[in-house]
């Protein structure tokens, strides 16, 4: 299975695009020891043929055009990208979606919850199925194993098991559609299985870690993880207010109960950061905590990257 990495930072990209925080400025400024990054974005492919995206970037047009392997094969309107899996509802998990709106046949799976507040309740995404042979909606539960289909219907050798992350649903959700919606299925964590067996988790937003989960993170080959914030209250320290890591739905890299230390006994899988948010002082490469990090057996992941599964 291949996996390229088209995106790797935060919602907002880095830089971010109303941000002047130290990072963000000597980035402009080409000052800063690392790289830019558009907003996380993975696509994969078991025979390099049918491609399949994890959630769809705000940033997915520029990701799809910078990546050839996505590109049009066929004379006239075509592309490879056979589905879409999205995880949760947030913004930058679909806003992606209204790139691919040009009369386009893919399929897209997601849980029943996520797909009425796209289809009851945001008309925009209503673009997706203006004719009968576009977008195709596939319901899945918060605790299903199932198969990626081509654009034909047939067995792409890629399934994913998804699972409950999370019970919060994105703020734009009213209160009233949310008390109607489940709750187990807000948030999703992934293991793909490719077709020689092993196991990518993909994992951009993870609210907490227990023993079930941690097992799971255990049996999978390469861990792609929510690399969000370095400690708990880092927007507050740069922005002087706002919300800590945990209350927007991320476990913070550093501390006691941070990822380092709670994955630090994985032994299995190579570990990758994901969904880096521009403040994260891990993205300075010549800095402690990235040296930390890259001591701890992680990496940081990087626009462009192609894995191998
Ligand atoms: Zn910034």
């Amino acid at each position: 299975m291949q996996i390229k990495i088209l995106g790797s930072a935060a919602g907002g990209g880095f830089p971010q695009w109303n941000c002047n925080c130290r990072h963000c400025e000597s980035l402009r400024a080409g000052t800063f020891s690392g790289k830019s990054r558009t907003q996380t974005q993975v696509a994969i492919s078991n025979d390099g043929r049918a491609w399949f995206l994890l959630n769809a970037s705000p940033d997915l047009r520029l990701q799809i055009e910078a990546t050839p392997a996505l590109h049009p094969r066929n004379a006239g309107r075509d592309s490879p990208i056979a589905g879409v899996l999205l995880t949760s509802g947030d913004i930058d998990q679909i806003a992606g979606l209204l790139s691919l709106r040009e009369l386009q046949p893919f399929r897209i799976y997601c849980t029943a919850s996520i797909r009425r507040i796209l289809g009851e309740d945001n008309s925009v995404f209503a673009m997706l199925n203006r004719v009968p042979e576009q977008v195709s909606w596939m319901e899945i539960g918060s605790d299903e194993t199932f198969p990626l289909l081509t654009l034909t219907g047939d067995g792409s050798g890629i399934s994913c098991t998804v699972f409950s992350l999370g019970s919060r649903y994105p703020v734009y959700v009213s209160r009233e559609r949310r008390a109607s919606l489940k709750p187990e299925e807000a948030l999703l964590g992934v293991i793909v299985t490719s077709s020689s067996g092993k196991y990518l988790a993909y994992m951009p937003a993870v609210p907490a870690l227990d023993d079930s989960l941690l097992q799971r993170l255990e049996e999978s080959d390469l861990l792609l993880f929510d690399g969000t914030f370095w400690s708990d209250d880092e927007l507050i320290q740069v922005q002087g207010s706002g919300s800590t890591a945990r209350q927007m739905g991320h476990i913070p890299v550093s501390g006691a109960e941070g990822s380092l230390r709670k994955l630090a006994g994985l032994r299995r899988p190579r570990k990758v950061f994901v969904h880096i948010n521009n403040t994260n002082p891990m993205l300075d490469e010549s800095g402690p905590q990235y040296r930390e990090v890259r001591a701890a057996g992680w990496e940081i992941a990087a626009d462009g990257w192609s894995l191998e599964l």
